[in-house]
Formats: structure tokens, sequence, C-alpha cells
């Protein structure tokens, strides 16, 4: 017998026709004799109207409290679901994180799941039952009720899909999948059959986010495949699965951009050992995220360093590195916020050469000037300046043949 667990976010919930909706699917997959467990998000909109009531209130409430408070959203959708698929004859029942047996660290608002004890849930399975789960929330050791960061139903449906050794998670949403690009700069893109786990995970971070990451961390260690799939349209979504079940394989699997950039450089920079760590040291400790970090060799005794941190961290640390090179008599620090990062992504590149060269060439014909690259196995990523991305993103997208035949009109 099949195994499955569904998870239905916000929209799929948002309104009492979508819960209907979201019946259907639920019934449909118990009726085709699929043991079936379900995990929902609050109905869209609801986490942010209770998180708005607190802050009305108070601008740094009790994380506690706001964890108390944000996990209810996700136990009306539940409860309302189970109310609809009962009236239908299907046996479900709704439970809270701590009925479900989600245990957690104690980090109000961003807990990590520490076990799931299921055996109430499979206790539940066994008797032909529909168990909804809200996402989102476990309870710590000292029973206090704790929420996974947002989005964090997508890791409570892949975490219990694990413990309930379920054959696969399926996670519904408004969009039927992920493509091979951003449909609104290319129409040609198209929805990608199988990806793997270090793909999605790639192309969440170069911006391209329909799962919480931490959902695929925790699939890829497991190795549980997630089908991303629309609630809305019944069509086959995309695979998210082990990179060894993928068959055929492009060089590339997408193209991901991210506008969200700002770029630091520090010229001059005395160079002995220590000065990356002085640098960096302190912006982390800041809480602010690095990316990529080029240095170049040194001449005279000095050396140049260039950085990107995301827009919003961009005058934070710019005021850090400021104090640092002042202190260490840089020769200038200069800024730029006015650039973004474009990446091509794909396993393939393992066996295929001649994609960073390809890519690169792609750009020069374009008189696309490249600022900063950096490479890891599976991706190039390029930093440039903004008003470039759209056509970057194009050109690249067409030159790796991932242009679909069929090209809208
Ligand atoms: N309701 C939570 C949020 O809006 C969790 C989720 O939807 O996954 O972030
Ligand atoms: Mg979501």
């Amino acid at each position: 017998m099949k195994r499955v667990v569904q998870k239905f976010g916000g929209t799929s919930v948002g309104t009492l026709e979508r819960i209907q909706a979201t019946a259907d699917i639920v019934e449909r997959s118990v009726r085709a004799g699929i043991e079936t467990a379900v995990v929902v998000s609050a109905m869209s909109g609801e986490t942010n109207r209770l998180i708005g009531l607190a802050k009305a209130l108070c601008e740094d409430a009790n994380e506690r409290e706001m964890d108390q408070l944000v996990s209810t959203g996700e136990q009306v959708s539940a409860a309302l679901l189970a109310i609809e698929l009962q009236k239908r004859g299907v046996i479900a029942h709704s439970y809270t994180g701590v009925q479900a047996g989600f245990r957690t660290d104690s980090s109000f608002s961003r807990a990590r799941i520490m076990s799931v004890e299921c055996d109430r849930m499979l206790e539940r399975i066994g008797s032909g039952e529909v168990p909804i789960l809200t996402g989102f929330q476990g309870v710590n050791e000292q029973g206090d009720v704790t929420t996974l960061g947002r989005g964090g139903s997508d890791t409570s449906a892949v975490a219990l899909a694990i413990a309930l050794k379920a054959d696969v998670c399926d996670i519904f949403t408004d969009v039927d999948g992920v493509y091979t690009t951003d449909p609104r700069i290319v129409p040609a893109a198209s929805k990608i059959d199988r990806i793997s786990f270090e793909e999605m995970l790639e192309m969440a971070s170069q911006g391209a986010k329909v799962l919480q990451n931490r959902s695929v961390e925790l699939a890829m260690r497991y190795q549980m495949p997630i089908h991303l799939r629309s609630s809305f349209v019944d069509v086959p979504g995309t695979m998210v699965m082990n990179e060894d079940d993928i068959m055929e394989r492009a060089a590339i699997t997408g193209v991901a951009y991210n506008r969200d950039e700002a770029k630091i450089t520090i010229k001059g920079i005395p160079d002995h050992p220590g000065i990356a760590s002085a640098l960096f040291g302190p912006i982390a400790e800041a809480g602010l995220n690095v990316d990529v970090i080029v240095q170049n060799v040194s001449e005279d005794g000095t050396t140049d360093i260039t950085f990107t941190v995301p827009r919003s961290d961009y005058r934070q640390a710019m005021k850090i590195v400021q104090g640092i090179c002042a202190e260490m008599k840089a020769r200038d620090v200069k800024g730029d916020d006015n650039v973004a990062k474009v990446s091509v992504i794909g396993v393939g590149m393992r066996s295929h050469s001649g994609v960073a060269s390809k890519m690169f060439a792609t750009l020069a014909t374009r008189g696309i000037n490249i600022q900063m690259i950096t490479t890891s196995e599976i991706k190039i990523t390029v930093v440039l300046e903004e008003q470039h991305v759209n056509e970057a993103v194009k050109a690249l997208h067409s030159a790796f043949g991932l242009d679909s035949e069929v090209i809208a009109a």
C-alpha cells in the first residue's frame, strides 16, 4: 500500500471554497486506497495578520507569546479541513504540533525539529484515519508551543513524511512546479520535470523561492522525494529527488537571478594573516550574510577585497567596513547597491565541459560586463549591473538550449 503526506499552503486553504477543493484532493487520494496524512499552512495572509495585531500592541512582543499567537492560524485551517472531510464521510481529525509529537528546541520563531514522535499518528493512519496536522509548529521541552520560521509548514510536511516512512511528500501550492527560469522574464521557460535536491537548494538560494530551504535540506538528508505541484490544476508538477534517479541531463537545469544584492570593495588593505577574519568577523557578528567574496593577488604588501551582501544589509555592512578600514588604514572603501547576481545551475556541469566559457561568451556578445565570478560544482554565478539582468537571463536561457519549442505569442 502506498503512503503519502500531502501539504497544502496558504492559498490552498485560503477560503472555504479552496478548503473544499483541497478536500477533493485528499478525498481522491483516500478513495484510491492511499494512506494519506495531511499538513496545512494557515489561511493565506493569516500569519501576517496575527503578527500585525501583536506589533500594533508592542513592537518587541515576548517571543513565547508570539509563537503561541501565530501557531493558531494553522489550527483554524486544519480543523476546517477536518470538518469538511468528515462531512463527506472521510474519517479525519486535526492535530496540533504538540498532539502530533513534533518536539523542537526552544528557539521561538525559528525552532528546529529534534524528533517526531509519531506513534499516535501511525496508529491513526493504521486505523484508516486521515490525520490533519498543523504545519509550522512544535513543542519544546518545557511544553511550550514553538514555530519553525516563515514557510515552516514545508519543513513540517517533510519531517512527517520521513517519520511516517511515506513514499513521497506532495507539496501543493499555487504554482505548478519549478521552472527553468522566471517565466515573467522568459515566456519560453518550461517546467522542470525532475530536479535534484542540490539543484533545488541552489535555485532557491539564487532567488527561485518556492519551498522553505530547510525542507529541501531535510528531504535531501533522508532521501525523501518531494512532489511540488499545484492544488489549482491537476497536472504533474516537479519532482525534487535524488540526483542518481534522474536519467538524462542537459548541461544546465535552470537560470536563476537575484536583484537583492549590493557590493562593497576595499582597496589597499594591508595583506597579512588575519585580515579577512578581522573584516568578516564583525559582519557575521552583526548577523549580516556575506555571499560572493573575491580577493586580489597582493602587490606592494596590500590587497583588494570585494564582497556582496543582500541589499537590505548594505548600509549596516558599509558602516562596519568603514570603521574597520579606518583602523587598518585601508586606502579606500567603495560601495555599489546597483548590482545583481545571475547564475546557471545544473548537476550536468559535472560531466559537461565548457559551461563557464559559454556563459561568459554569451554575456560578452551582448556587451554585458561581468564584475565578479564565483563557482561551485553545480553552479556558476556572475555579479553584474542590475539593468542587465533581464537581458542576461534571456540570453543564457536560450544559449543553453532551455527555451521551449512553443514560444508564447
Ligand atoms: N503560516 C506560516 C507562514 O505564513 C507557515 C507556512 O505557511 O508555511 O509563514
Ligand atoms: Mg509556503
